[in-house]
């Protein structure tokens, strides 16, 4: 095949229109679609955002997805994924879509894990087999994917670590960072490897020679390197240094945080990176997070985040409100035929009451996971999406100023009187 010679930086595009202190409003565009930030990002880790369909997740005003590179390439395999018509075509999201490397995952979750420099083999967590993940692998795994956004392989270590291990994992993740380059723009210029025969469903005919000469086209992909250094304001610097000496990226990512330090701590290292931060790119804050991190994460310029909490929270009865969160099996909502959260449009609030989803928990019925889910989901869209109507009004520190009082001051109370 022809090596194709596409400037990846004419399909991404991102401009801030609105200022207010560190706080931006822009929008991010990608191969598909545009993103209006800051914006939260509904986790599929699975290639479904646990419980809920994708219409809905649209519906509730998700733009941007965000799946995971390890839970698909153990399954059902990044090479069946791409005989499937790629990430968008297998999940019917059509619009932009990020996957993380799944670095994460393999530090987190997989068993029997050695780190040495050339990568990190492991165990899976689903059936012990042995796998290898490098620099070089993880590229070939997402870009077999196809999200618009991937993420590079970095090393990851727990919250408030020492400097020593903090500093070895930072100069690491800058290394692997530029072995990830070099094989993401070596697929760039010579097209992705044939994938083996599958036999997607019997019968099926193979794909015929044109489509064969299209599947070895690498999809149109920006590459995120990803701010290391732990809670060590020095180190979150010269990992944003050596970053930006080695390429111009598209976007920034800044990982390793919400992974046990205290809040203010992550706070303060978002303070440390906000001015080294290119202006004309998007930011993303990777992990993060509750209501109140993003909203704190917006006033510290992010543009973009992703968590896993709003549906895990909601598949275990905990619902975000404008209060703090709230435990919808407590026995005083028995009775409570208020919505959940007064002006919230999701269905668990537009069409039923407390006392009903409190029934559906206390009775274990699908239908209040769902619901729950998909109103945490909502909840933080909508924390989102008002930030962005309040940059452009110009009104965004006020209106997070009151936000996060009412949010810390009330969410304690109510927290506190949850009765079980
Ligand atoms: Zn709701």
């Amino acid at each position: 095949m022809t090596a194709r010679t596409t400037d990846v930086t004419a399909s991404f595009a991102f401009s801030a229109s609105h200022h207010d202190g560190t706080a931006r409003l822009g929008r991010f565009t990608t191969p598909h679609g545009v993103v209006e930030t800051p914006a939260f990002m509904p986790v599929a880790t699975h290639g479904t955002i646990k419980g809920l369909s994708m219409h809905e997740v649209s519906a509730a005003g998700g733009q941007m997805m965000l799946s995971n590179a390890y839970h698909l390439y153990l399954r059902p395999g990044d090479m069946m994924v791409r005989a499937l018509g790629g990430l968008h075509a297998f999940t019917r999201w059509p619009g932009p879509m990020l996957t993380d490397s799944g670095g994460f995952q393999v530090f987190s979750l997989a068993k029997l894990r050695t780190v040495q420099e050339h990568g990190v083999e492991f165990r899976s967590h689903l059936d012990g087999s042995l796998h290898q993940y490098t620099p070089e692998s993880v590229m070939r795994i997402e870009r077999n994917l196809g999200a618009d956004v991937i993420m590079q392989l970095d090393e990851l270590i727990a919250g408030g670590a020492e400097i020593e291990a903090s500093r070895s994992a930072m100069e690491r993740s800058l290394r692997w960072l530029e072995r990830c380059r070099l094989e993401f723009d070596r697929i760039e210029r010579d097209g992705r490897e044939s994938a083996p025969e599958f036999t997607v469903s019997p019968g099926a005919p193979p794909l015929d020679t044109f489509d064969a000469v299209l599947d070895l086209v690498p999809p149109t992909q920006a590459l995120f390197p990803i701010v290391q250094g732990g809670t060590h304001a020095e180190l979150r610097r010269a990992s944003l240094r050596g970053i930006l000496d080695t390429g111009d990226w598209v976007g920034v990512a800044v990982g390793g945080l919400s992974v046990g330090e205290s809040k203010p701590d992550m706070y303060a290292m978002l303070e440390v990176c906000e001015p080294l931060l290119p202006r004309e790119k998007p930011r993303y804050l990777m992990g993060v997070g509750f209501p109140d991190d993003l909203v704190e994460g917006m006033r510290r310029g992010i543009d973009l985040f992703d968590c896993v909490v709003p549906t895990r929270m909601g598949r275990h009865g905990t619902a975000f409100t404008p209060d703090g969160t709230v435990q919808v099996r407590q026995s005083r909502f028995r009775t409570d035929r208020r919505p959940l959260v007064e002006g919230c449009g999701c269905p668990g609030c537009t069409h039923y009451d407390r006392a009903y989803l409190r029934h559906l928990f206390v009775s274990e019925e699908m239908l209040g996971l769902r619901l729950l889910a998909l109103h945490n989901v909502t909840f933080l869209l909508d924390v989102t999406r008002a930030g962005r109507e309040h940059l452009r009004a110009g009104t965004f520190t006020s209106w997070s100023t009151e936000w996060l009082a009412r949010y810390r001051a009330k969410g304690k109370r109510i927290v506190e009187s949850d009765d079980e």
